[in-house]
Formats: structure tokens, C-alpha cells, sequence
């Protein structure tokens, strides 16, 4: 296989998620805990080798890297900011190293550092902005460029559904998710032509440690809103993402799907 990037063609038939070596490896960010926990899990128990990274080294991020062992493939977690390019470069020359080729992305890092507008900190601003959009194109460029020259690959990037409707105290946020979904309509085109897909999921909102950060008040309204009546569960959302990935969802690409609950009807 020539690994000229500049090489394009037709790539909708052949075995996309898998590597040379025939095993499919998935990298994950954020997958220490809530929707990238769930998302590593999901991807182990259809046989993917995960690769997962974290802000920081916790009891929780040992236990994920635990649990994804135990369901019988190999697991790399280690530490790795997204929002520093060099680390994450080293990170994945590293995977790549010691597991084999990366054949799928799930840019799921996320923070949110909410307030109104008047009152937001410039930092705050900035922390959102760099981890939520730099940091998820800190990981697409390492690693789609290695996807361009295996061409294959496929990657799927946590947006929200705040970057559809907007949501008050909450703009730093919502302009980080909305440069996600412009970033990767870009990168979809971009990378189409050699074998490599790239989707957008957008949950509505999940049960995990980022909707402590929204007032209960505010959460009840927004349940009343919600025509399946409940809060998204990480799982939702992972399920998608193991569909996207996969060779099923071969000819979907460029794509922004929501998981809400039918919060958008
Ligand atoms: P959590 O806060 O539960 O987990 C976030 C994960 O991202 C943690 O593992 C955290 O690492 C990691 N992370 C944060 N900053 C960095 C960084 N700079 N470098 C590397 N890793 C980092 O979040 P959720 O599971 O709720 O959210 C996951 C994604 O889903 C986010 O992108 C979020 O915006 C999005 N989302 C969430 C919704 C919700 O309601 N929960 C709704 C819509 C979208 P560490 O463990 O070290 O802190």
C-alpha cells in the first residue's frame, strides 16, 4: 500500500476500521470518566484495543484502564493534556509504539466553565476554547494524518446540542461546540477521498459529573422539555459512536447526529 497522502480515490467498499495488522485500536480522549469512560467501554466489548487519555491521574482513570482489560483486549491510559501539542503527539507516537496502529478518534475532552457573559473571566474563556476546540484539533492532526497515510480510518467528535440552540451562561461553551462541528465538515471533506470519515455526535444533556455544573432548577425545566422524559445516559451516546466507527456506517461521513431524546422536536 503507497502511503501518499496525496493519492485519492473511492473507499467505500473496502474494510475501513480495521489496521494492517487486522485488529481495530481505538484512541479516546477524556476517557477517564462519564461519556469517554462508557465510550472505551463500549469499543472493548467489540473488540477494539483502546487507547485512552485524561487531564490528570486518578482512581477513576485506573479502574476504566481496568475494567477495559478486563473484558479482554489491550489498554493503554495515560495522562496527556490535549491541550499541549507536543504531549499529545508523543502520546500517540507512543500508543502506536507499544499497541499498533490507531484505526479510530473519539475526540470526547470536554470542559465547561459557565457564567454570564458580562461577568465571564477571559481565562475562562480561553481554558473552554483551548481544550474543547484546540485540543480536539491538537488530536485530529496527529492522528489523521496517520489515518491519510494508511487511508483508512474514522473518527467521531463530541460536539452538543448547545452548539445548535445556544444555552445561557454558557457562550465560551457553545462557541467552542459550534467550531467542533465546522472543524470536522471541514476535515470530512478534506480526508474523504482517502478512505478516511470523520462525524460529529452531538448529546443533549447526560448524566455525568458536567451536569453537576448546571443548577438543579435549570436541569428540572430542561426535563420537562425532554419528549423521552429522561436525561441522556453516557451508554446513549457511546452506542452511537461504536455505530460510526464501524464499517457499518461506511458511506456516513461529515455528518452532525444528535443524541438528545428528542429534546430538538
Ligand atoms: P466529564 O467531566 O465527566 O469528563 C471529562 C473528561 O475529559 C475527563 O476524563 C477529563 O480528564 C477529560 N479532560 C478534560 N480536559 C482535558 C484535557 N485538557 N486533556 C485531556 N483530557 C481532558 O465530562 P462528560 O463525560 O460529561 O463529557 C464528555 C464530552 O461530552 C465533553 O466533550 C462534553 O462537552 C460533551 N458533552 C457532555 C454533555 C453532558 O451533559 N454531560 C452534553 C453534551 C456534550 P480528568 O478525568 O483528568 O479530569
Amino acid at each position: 500500500m503507497s502511503d501518499d497522502i496525496t493519492e485519492t480515490g473511492p473507499h467505500t467498499t473496502r474494510d475501513t476500521d480495521r489496521g494492517p495488522d487486522g485488529r481495530r485500536r481505538a484512541l479516546v480522549t477524556g476517557a477517564a470518566r462519564g461519556i469517554g469512560r462508557s465510550i472505551a467501554l463500549k469499543l472493548a466489548t467489540e473488540g477494539y484495543d483502546v487507547i485512552g487519555c485524561y487531564r490528570s491521574e486518578s482512581k477513576e482513570a485506573r479502574e476504566t484502564q481496568e475494567e477495559v482489560e478486563a473484558l479482554g483486549v489491550r489498554a493503554l491510559f495515560t495522562e496527556c493534556d490535549v491541550r499541549d501539542r507536543d504531549a499529545v503527539e508523543e502520546m500517540v507516537a507512543r500508543a502506536e509504539g507499544e499497541l499498533g496502529p490507531v484505526t479510530a478518534l473519539v475526540n470526547n475532552a470536554g470542559i465547561t466553565r459557565n457564567g454570564p457573559m458580562p461577568l465571564l473571566a477571559g481565562e475562562a474563556w480561553d481554558d473552554v476554547i483551548d481544550t474543547n476546540l484546540t485540543g480536539m484539533w491538537n488530536v485530529c492532526q496527529s492522528v489523521l494524518y496517520r489515518f491519510l497515510r494508511r487511508k483508512s480510518g474514522a473518527c467521531v467528535n463530541i460536539s452538543s446540542i448547545v452548539a445548535l440552540s445556544g444555552f445561557v451562561t454558557m457562550s465560551n461553551y457553545a462557541a467552542s461546540k459550534a467550531g467542533i462541528i465546522g472543524m470536522s465538515k471541514s476535515l470530512a471533506r478534506e480526508v474523504a477521498g482517502h478512505g478516511v470519515r470523520v462525524n460529529v455526535v452531538a448529546p443533549g444533556i447526560t448524566d455525568t459529573q458536567m451536569m453537576e455544573d448546571i443548577p438543579v432548577p435549570m436541569r428540572e425545566k430542561m426535563l420537562e422539555r425532554i419528549p423521552l422524559k429522561r436525561f441522556g445516559r453516557p451508554e446513549d451516546t457511546a452506542e452511537l459512536v461504536a455505530y460510526l466507527l464501524s464499517d457499518r456506517a461506511a458511506y456516513i461521513t461529515g455528518q452532525v447526529i444528535r443524541v438528545d431524546g428528542g429534546a430538538a422536536l
